[in-house]
């Protein structure tokens, strides 16, 4: 993360804006001044790591800064959904007096984390941005975040996603629309919106999401993070609520990729629990992580820089190719040619496990329930009181599809296409190591642009999409701005089981990339002081 540094003189004007306004009462409070706030959330994983490892701040410390410019600045992003500030302290404390005492720590100590509300939090509110789970309080934790937890990054809350993991844009919620940090008039994308959004807004370094069909990669690539969908199966869905089971898949968030790399590290590996996690060892992707380009092969996909992609995204994702040329990889083109059906497959495929996942939700088991005469009626009133447009949208097109006579014709016919798909990237990692597109075919759009219009809604995912449906590892990294000063994401794609390469190639671009992270521009929230970012 060494681009902080590069924008000095900008935060410093930052510096002096907060110092009037909004820091004096976390300095009152003994909380750490403005400047030394701000430089906790900037720092990446590794920094805080070393300066909690030095003793030169405390978890406390670290939390604490977090939390205040959450309190400071989500009322403009709505990043979080639920913010778990005193069970957040309480954990930091607890590091913090095991550090003391010598006890062994976790390999994220202190490091503050944000978790999509798809993931059940014991004892907390878990909603998926859906009315139909307000006031569901599940019993248990996901893996994801038993993971964390051992790893002792702290949780500071739930954030934000469309309802059901359902969307692009994180419209859907039933509870907020959150707005991208770097202008607060546009979407964060989605659905992963909220977890995207914190990082971006540096309210948490690290976030976790879930993609079933790019819902990391894309807000990723809105938010200028990075963004990473595991193989299917690396990481444990026990504790995720199913969207659409064959797809769904738990990542991390980071503002780079080393950071990313860290929180990868924490959540993957078997799990008992899941019946579909690999059991197999997964190797440390950040040994590689500077390993370099120069004996890989990338494939740049040729159907992907066509018609329907915005001009600046195009242009940033061939600079990125040349940029990995320079650095020493093969440049080869390759074709994925079903990837055209990818979205008509997912389409069918996603809203028919979802019509089959989502009928427990019937006024009995969780949650909301809205009264009848009879039960069907009390269930009738319920899921149509508390399911959102796109939701039962979705229920209804996979119900049709599932149903007798029309199965055949389109789940059947939809899960051949996948099938063409996952042979396409077959053919074409006999080609080259990493795939290489754009993230999404624009950057982010205004609030509104999209929300009535489910088809062009659907058409943000059609670079990720196909290597949901083939399972495949899949990154979002920063590859600069558009003409507007919008981050645009490029999408990396390595064989099953290759997320060493995956990171190793995107660090390598990333630093050739030298992107700022930090939200700039005049509807930007108001960006942290970075003038001591690496002091
Ligand atoms: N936008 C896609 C959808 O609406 C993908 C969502 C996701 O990955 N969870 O289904």
């Amino acid at each position: 993360m060494g681009q902080a540094s590069d924008s000095g003189a900008v935060g410093h004007d930052a510096a002096s804006d907060s110092g009037a306004v909004g820091h004096d009462a976390a300095s009152d409070s003994g909380h750490p001044a403005a400047s030394e706030g701000d430089t906790l959330v900037t720092a990446g994983v590794a920094r805080l790591l070393a300066m909690l490892d030095a003793g030169d701040v405390s978890a406390e410390d670290v939390v604490t800064a977090h939390l205040s410019r959450i309190a400071e600045y989500d009322g403009d992003v709505n990043a979080f959904l639920t913010v778990l500030a005193d069970q957040a302290l309480d954990h930091a404390r607890d590091i913090d007096r095991r550090r003391v005492r010598g006890e062994p720590l976790g390999a994220l100590a202190g490091v503050p984390v944000a978790v999509k509300d798809v993931l059940c939090t014991r004892g907390e509110a878990t909603t998926c941005g859906s009315r139909i789970l307000e006031g569901h309080r599940p019993p248990y934790d996901a893996t994801v975040v038993t993971r964390l937890r051992d790893a002792d990054a702290v949780m500071l809350g739930k954030t934000n996603c469309d309802e059901f993991a359902m969307g692009s844009s994180t419209e859907n919620s039933a509870y907020a629309v959150t707005r991208n940090p770097w202008d607060l008039g546009r979407v964060p994308g989605g659905s992963s919106g909220g977890s995207s959004a914190a990082v971006a807004a540096h309210f948490a370094p690290l976030a976790i999401g879930t993609d079933t069909g790019g819902s990391i990669r894309q807000p990723a690539a809105l938010c200028g993070v990075v963004g990473m969908k595991p193989t299917y199966g690396r990481v444990s869905r026990y504790g995720l609520i199913a969207f659409a089971s064959s797809l769904d898949q738990a990542g991390p968030f980071g503002r780079g990729v080393a950071d990313t790399a860290y929180a990868y590290a924490a959540i993957s590996g078997h799990d008992p629990m899941d019946s579909t996690s690999i059991p197999e060892p997964v190797p440390d992707v950040r040994e590689g992580l500077d390993s370099g380009v120069d004996r890989l092969r990338v494939g740049v996909v040729v159907e992907a820089l066509g018609g329907g992609v915005e001009t600046g995204v195009a242009a940033r994702v061939r600079e990125a190719a040349e940029l990995l040329g320079k650095l020493g990889a093969k440049i080869v083109e390759v074709s994925l040619p079903h990837a055209k059906y990818g979205i008509a497959a997912y389409y069918l495929i996603a809203p028919s496990e979802a019509s089959s996942n989502l009928a427990r939700y019937d006024g009995v088991r969780y949650g909301l329930r809205v009264d009848g005469d009879t039960a069907e009626q009390m269930m009738a009133a319920t899921r149509s009181t508390g399911f959102g447009d796109e939701v039962i949208r979705r229920i209804m097109i996979g119900t049709y599809a599932l149903s007798a006579g029309y199965y055949d014709a389109y789940y059947v016919s939809a899960q051949r296409v996948r099938t063409l798909i996952i042979r396409d990237y077959r053919e074409a990692f006999a080609d080259c190591d990493v795939v290489l597109s754009p993230t999404s075919p624009s950057t982010a759009f205004a609030v509104g642009a999209k929300a009535d219009d489910p088809l062009a809604m659907y058409l943000n995912d059609v670079f990720t999409v196909p290597a949901s449906l083939a399972g495949l590892p899949a990154l979002s990294l920063p590859a600069g701005l558009d003409e507007r000063g919008l981050p645009v994401g490029v999408q990396l794609v390595a064989p099953l089981l290759g997320e060493a390469v995956l990171f190793q190639a995107a660090n390598a671009l990333e630093a050739e990339v030298g992107f700022d992270p930090v939200p700039r521009g005049g509807n930007a929230v108001h960006p942290p002081d970075t003038a001591h970012a690496n002091a």
